[in-house]
């Protein structure tokens, strides 16, 4: 019997409607080539998707600004993202139960994510009232990025462990390498 090789990615790889609105687009060029290019990739090889739920359109829709990982590290956020996994969780077990019809390749995040991001993300102090502030650009300025997961990424991650799951974790622009094979 075909073996159906399935990879989990993140919901904007399969639809980037779900992103946050991008004023400069020159930001997202390298993305969306990895994108494209990954997906034509994986199509051509018979990869299965499985699309995990966005987490911030989920929670604050189309409008939303961009967040830093800060804001969204709180209990409510996490709960949420937890109830969004539940279903996704039940689905890795019975694929990966299957080892004669399934091979599961891992989960595809998106790096400099506040939520999605699996090998960096984006920090920062923000919060607050934006008209109260003599200087936007300060805050602005505040953001960095750091070697660690998105929060949804850290909820994944703690409930596959709850669940003894283990599988790989890769950022969108490593992805061709190492779940297609291709450098
Ligand atoms: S929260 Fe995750 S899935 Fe949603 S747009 Fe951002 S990176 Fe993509």
């Amino acid at each position: 019997m075909e073996i159906k090789k399935i990879v989990l990615v993140s919901h904007c790889v399969l639809n980037t409607a779900s992103k946050v609105v991008y004023y400069n687009k020159k930001d997202i060029t390298q993305e969306e080539i990895d994108r494209k290019n990954f997906l034509c990739a994986a199509i051509k090889e018979d990869v299965h998707f499985l699309q995990l739920p966005c987490p911030e359109f989920n929670q604050y829709g189309s409008n939303r600004w961009g967040h830093t990982k800060e804001q969204f590290d709180n209990s409510f956020f996490r709960d949420n993202c937890r109830r969004m996994l539940e279903s996704i969780i039940l689905q890795m077990k019975e694929y990966i139960s299957e080892i004669d019809k399934f091979e599961v390749l891992g989960i595809i995040g998106i790096d400099g994510s506040p939520s999605c991001g699996v090998n960096i993300t984006c920090c920062g102090e923000w919060g607050g009232e934006f008209s109260g502030l003599d200087d936007i650009s300060e805050v602005i300025d505040r953001v960095n990025v750091k070697n660690e997961k998105g929060v949804f990424m850290e909820v994944l991650q703690e409930m596959m462990k709850e669940n003894g799951i283990d599988l790989p974790m890769i950022g969108l622009r490593d992805a061709l390498e190492k779940i297609i094979g291709i450098d």
